[in-house]
């Protein structure tokens, strides 16, 4: 039993004889969520730490945090914790405290969504893995505490307005593709372990300037700050809490905005703007848009971007055979796909970096 657990907590969670994973279907989910009166509030959290015994921090997990209402995908590992969920608001006390019973989680910086939303989760799962964001990293070989220099929303504007800084989006294209920051380097990759090799590739000339690295909410920064490092890089920053954070301290402390357009997230809402601006085009037709979906033939569900009159002329799917496929009787289709996932992601991948717009 780690020793991070309160008492009574571990009493709590041993007498717990409910089933530890959710039960319900996804109509069922959906129904209960539409019961559901009040706020909800969506939120992210990330901490590296030495986690003794995963297995038992998910269980525990799970059992705390399902009687308050948390749904979301957690991920806990030997490395540390990372969340993104969604809770009523009026749980949200309830929530603190209980990650104050875990010692290493005092404190935790939880990142707030931009934008809220009822449905931005339906379940909750609680996942052990090996690592907590899969870098392919060997950590062995260097450092993961000895990161970048933790920069704010009010220095980041500062170190970006400068010439000889570089400003380095850790996501992966599609994410960059529907909003970044002014001038920032726009990777190809699409994972985030192809990512950091591309990185180091490109700033390869760079390795004396000031780099400074942002992502969604600051744990991709965490890793790919400590390893640039490693490899020699003297200045390397990371935007502190990432593009959510950001717009937060931006918004509460009157700075100017830096980042155009939206703000890709893992959960049903895709995105949440952060400006009216558009900085993308639409996959098949080229018009400005960024509609993030994915293709409604769930046998092919490539993520694309896709403009409204696309959508209603393709019916939401990528291409002429996926508009076809979905047209066929259901059983044959089904007959059709067994053992036909397509293997891409995304609908465009760039097939090389480039620098965004200032
Ligand atoms: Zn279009
Ligand atoms: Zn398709």
């Amino acid at each position: 039993m780690p020793k991070t657990l309160k008492t009574e907590q571990y009493r709590y969670f041993c007498t717990v004889e409910r089933p530890l994973h959710n039960q319900l279907d996804r109509a069922s989910l959906v129904a209960k969520l539409d019961q559901e009166s009040g706020e909800r509030t969506t939120l992210s959290l990330y901490r590296y730490a030495q986690v003794a015994n995963p297995p038992f921090l998910r269980d525990h997990l799970f059992a705390v945090w399902q009687p308050i209402g948390v749904l979301g995908r957690i991920y806990v590992s030997s490395e540390g914790i990372n969340a993104q969920l969604s809770l009523p608001t009026h749980q949200l006390d309830a929530f603190k405290s209980s990650c104050e019973d875990i010692d290493w989680m005092n404190n935790i910086r939880l990142n707030i969504a931009i934008e809220g939303a009822p449905k931005s989760f339906l379940k909750l799962i609680v996942k052990v893995r090996d690592k907590i964001v899969a870098d392919g990293l060997d950590d062995d070989t260097f450092d993961v505490t000895d990161c970048g220099r933790h920069v704010s929303a009010k220095e980041f504007n500062e170190l970006a307005k400068q010439e000889e800084t570089v400003v380095v989006d850790m996501r992966n294209h599609y994410e960059s593709e529907v909003g970044h920051f002014k001038g920032a380097i726009l990777p190809a990759a699409e994972t985030f372990r192809d990512e950091i090799r591309e990185v180091e590739d490109l700033l390869a000339d760079q390795k004396d300037q000031n780099i400074v690295l942002y992502c969604t909410g600051g744990i991709r920064c965490e890793k790919a700050s400590a390893y640039l490092k490693h490899k020699g890089f003297p200045n390397v920053h990371q935007l502190e809490g990432g593009i959510i954070e950001y717009v937060r301290q931006v918004r509460s402390e009157g700075l100017p905005n830096r980042f155009k357009g939206v703000n890709f997230v893992f959960d049903e809402r895709m995105a949440e703007r952060v400006t009216e601006e558009v900085v993308s085009k639409c996959h098949q037709c080229g018009e400005a848009s960024d509609d993030l979906t994915n293709c409604a033939n769930a046998a092919c569900n490539v993520l694309m971007v896709q403009c409204r009159s696309c959508a209603e002329k393709m019916s939401h799917t990528c291409s002429d055979g996926c508009l076809t496929f979905i047209a066929l009787p259901q059983d044959e289709q089904k007959e059709k796909r067994s053992g036909q996932r397509s293997k891409r992601r995304t609908l465009k991948q760039p097939s090389e970096a480039r620098k965004a717009d200032d």
